[in-house]
């Protein structure tokens, strides 16, 4: 019926992550003014910074605020060191021994919590000329890594204070449930770390000692001690699952495509492998040039909305790899080159990264990181 069109906003690529850094910037000047008793930021951006891209979202960080900035891997430590000559990087993750000469090389701190791994960082810190920061990593409750005696986390404390060849940088937790409002474990774990952790900040009073995560910053001040992790909040993405504009934190990223065809339906026609979706009466059908390839699951067939014309409109049929179809319904208006949003705001509706992960019985973290390497990040400062 109609011809085909391309972006009617100038949209370069079939489907792109715009990313405002401006609302990055914004999101850490809020937490950094927040926190109690002067507490330094750092913004993790691990994962390619939630899937934003990490070394343009680590910069406008660093410009909101942030003194700090952590990751997973040791290839990310490596990846922001390429652009950030002066930043402070912490790695929080377990390191093989290839992965911890590459974060010593790279100049990031360590995390420690066995003592035979603090005895290699020792060796390769010998080796190659440095002397490694190290942060040890007690495992009060999350159930991971970390040491969970507080006896050993004692002892390793001592013995990396007393090695010349390593420099005792930081004491540190994470907490599991700081997420769910109310958690009795939440507090549990907070009044576990906080004795030992004041003891020996006393004991060696350069030592950082840090826990919380975004949620612990966002609802529980006493847990800010000498530095805050916050990841998600940086990205304007709520702890919480729910709405990141009643936290006052601004959403910075808007997953776009646009219509690149729109046909009408007669009532029984498909969309998409399998049939999922038949049209139940005449309609127009736009298709998207996105798909799970792009990073939009597959879960959300017949399960999701975009917005087009400043409208919701509905998922029809099955997403495949490279496609998405939508009802448009019969009233004329949206003609292909439409702008279309499946994450963002468009003519005052939104659709958050939350709404998406709770259709999905997941969480806004897993949707943003899973914005696949094809999709373009484009940045914009508002
Ligand atoms: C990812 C991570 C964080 C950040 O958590 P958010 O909930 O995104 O703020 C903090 N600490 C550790 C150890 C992490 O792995």
């Amino acid at each position: 019926m109609s011809e085909p069109g391309w972006p009617a906003d100038g949209a370069v690529h079939r489907a792109a992550a715009v990313v405002d850094l401006g609302a990055i910037e914004r999101n850490c000047a809020r937490l950094a003014a927040e926190l109690e008793g002067g507490a330094a930021l750092c913004a993790v951006v691990k994962a390619d910074g939630y899937g934003h891209g990490a070394v343009r979202c680590a910069r406008a960080a660093l410009a909101g605020g942030a003194s700090w900035l952590a990751v997973a891997a040791a290839s990310e430590a490596a990846e922001l060191r390429s652009e950030l000559a002066a930043a402070r990087l912490l790695v929080l993750g377990a390191l093989t021994p290839a992965e911890l000469d590459l974060a010593l090389e790279v100049d990031a701190d360590v995390a420690v919590w066995r003592r035979g791994f603090l005895e290699l960082v020792r060796a390769r810190g010998r080796a190659l000329g440095r002397a490694p920061r190290v942060h040890v990593k007690w495992d009060t409750g999350m159930g991971r890594l970390g040491e969970r005696d507080p006896h050993a986390v004692l002892g390793l404390v001592e013995a990396a204070a007393a090695a010349e060849d390593v420099e005792l940088t930081g004491l540190w937790t994470h907490f599991a449930t700081a997420d769910e409002p109310g958690s009795e474990f939440f507090v549990t774990q907070l009044e576990r770390f906080v004795p030992l952790a004041d003891a020996l900040r006393s004991a060696h009073p350069d030592l950082i000692v840090h826990a919380a995560n975004s949620a612990a910053t966002l609802v529980k001040s006493a847990s800010h001690l000498d530095m805050v992790r916050c990841g998600v909040a940086v990205y304007g993405l709520d702890p919480f699952g729910v709405d990141p504009l009643a936290r006052r934190l601004e959403p910075a990223l808007e997953l776009r495509s646009y219509v690149a065809d729109v046909k009408a339906f007669e009532a029984g026609w498909s969309a998409g492998y399998g049939r999922t979706w038949r049209a139940p009466e005449p309609t127009r059908v736009g298709v998207l040039p996105i798909g799970y390839g792009d990073g939009v699951r597959r879960g959300l067939s017949n399960n999701a909305d975009v917005l087009v014309g400043g409208r919701r409109r509905p998922v029809v049929g099955t997403i495949s790899m490279d496609n998405v179809t939508i009802d448009l319904g019969v009233a004329p208006g949206v003609e292909p080159g439409a702008a279309a949003v499946l994450i963002g705001s468009q003519g005052g509706e939104r659709i958050g990264a939350e709404e998406v992960a709770e259709r999905l019985a997941t969480i806004n973290y897993e949707v943003t990181c899973g914005i696949s390497p094809r999709v373009p990040r484009e940045y914009v400062r508002t």
